[in-house]
């Protein structure tokens, strides 16, 4: 294969994800005023529904603006030798191939950053606040972004200082290495991410005393789950949508209830989602989709150390030395077929093992409360009631709204 060959392989696959993201995304959005089914018809009032078609109007429109910006600025980058521009850019600063690679990809990660900070900015700023949702100032909005940045600098060129530093001692081998260190670091995320990550950016307590408090500790003895696991945190700092997770294994388990979801719902509702999240736990779903992350990943770097020592990578890409950074760019794209792959896989496997925490939670406590809190938290986030299957069986980790009430009643 010859270079150029390989060049427009790569534009092809990216051309080709666009195309199909396009496809089911104006798909979805024909059946945005499909008659609502039955089984829904209380989820919104006239006038809310009214809103919640805006608003997906909105939010469709947007979206084929974002995206055909990334693209095309995707695709100058492409044809106008951009890598071969930040590369040597990188190479006029240091000999040492890691401090290029920290340079290189601190480059065009800063670059890429500071072009889609507006569109960021518009949704939050513009359409979230004109649907009511946006609670974020500002400097809230500022902080998140330097927080963000400083966390990917810090974490991300970390791990990617070792990878490098692996495969200049032990060449092909090193995805073994790097595979023992990602999944060191994938345990331990996991285990702290509530108590490490978390707190930078939103605060957490213990939920408070009261008949809120009674009704879950009397469920939760009833299925044995220990109760100071469970922390309230200030989502209303940001935005009025509500979410509870699931999250750690071992001590570090908890659940937390975002305190827009506290506002929204009754106590039976909270009891509810409360007995779905551990329905998640029981049915050890954190354990198995730790796992099937990490043998991924353990994939993913074997058929990188057998790609990554062609020079035709770099040379597809126009950049005369060839080099880890530069080989990882291009391997990125052509594995991204096989990503949209496994994260269907798992897009499939999490929509299953929500049909299971919801099971649990109408065995252990009871179905219609959970029925009416999905209703209400669908009802504020203005959720689509109609969305294409195609559309559903690509993108949503979560069965729609119909399917989950269809399940609870069976
Ligand atoms: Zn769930």
């Amino acid at each position: 294969m010859t270079p150029t060959t390989l060049f427009y392989i790569l534009i092809g696959i990216i051309v080709i994800n666009f195309i199909v993201d396009k496809i089911l995304d104006s798909l979805n959005a024909k059946h945005f005023d499909d008659e609502v089914p039955a089984e829904l018809t209380d989820v919104y009032e006239e006038e809310e529904y009214k809103k919640s078609q805006a608003y997906k109007k909105t939010n469709y429109k947007f979206g084929n603006l974002t995206s055909i910006f990334t693209l095309v600025l995707t695709l100058g980058f492409f044809f106008l030798d951009g890598f071969q521009f930040v590369d040597s850019i990188a190479r006029s600063y240091s000999d040492n191939s890691i401090v290029i690679a920290l340079i290189f990809f601190g480059i065009i990660m800063l670059g890429s950053d500071i072009l889609t900070t507006p569109f960021s900015y518009y949704r939050t700023f513009v359409i979230e606040e004109k649907f009511g949702f946006n609670k974020s100032t500002k400097k809230i909005f500022v902080l998140d972004k330097i927080k963000g940045l400083l966390m990917t600098a810090i974490l991300g060129g970390g791990i990617l200082s070792l990878i490098i530093w692996f495969y200049e001692l032990t060449g092909k081998d090193f995805w073994l290495y790097a595979w023992g260190l990602v999944t060191l670091f994938t345990v331990f995320m996991n285990m702290f991410y509530s108590k490490l990550i978390v707190p930078l950016f939103n605060k957490q307590t213990p939920l408070e005393e009261g008949e809120l408090k009674n009704s879950i500790t009397e469920y939760a003895q009833k299925v044995g789950f220990t109760l100071d696991k469970i922390f309230v945190i200030d989502g209303s700092k940001r935005s009025t949508k509500a979410n509870a997770y699931f999250s750690g294994f071992g001590a570090q388990k908890r659940i937390t209830l975002y305190d827009t979801l506290i506002n929204d719902l009754d106590k039976e509702e909270i009891v509810a989602v409360l007995a779905h999240e551990v329905g998640h736990y029981k049915r050890k779903h954190i354990i198995f989709n730790l796992i099937s992350s990490i043998l991924l990943t353990g994939f993913t770097l074997f058929i990188l150390s057998l790609f990554i020592n062609t020079p035709i990578l770099s040379e597809a890409l126009s950049v005369s030395t060839h080099s880890f950074h530069i080989g990882l760019i291009a391997f990125g794209i052509l594995y991204s077929p096989i990503s949209e792959i496994t994260g269907l896989f798992m897009n499939y496997v999490s929509r299953k093992f929500e049909y299971q925490a919801d099971d649990y939670a109408k065995n252990t406590y009871s179905a219609e409360p959970l029925i009416s809190s999905l209703k209400k938290l669908s009802k504020n986030s203005l959720s689509n009631l109609t969305p294409h299957p195609a559309y559903v069986f690509m993108h949503y980790s979560h069965p729609t709204l119909l399917e989950r009430i269809r399940n609870l009643r069976s």
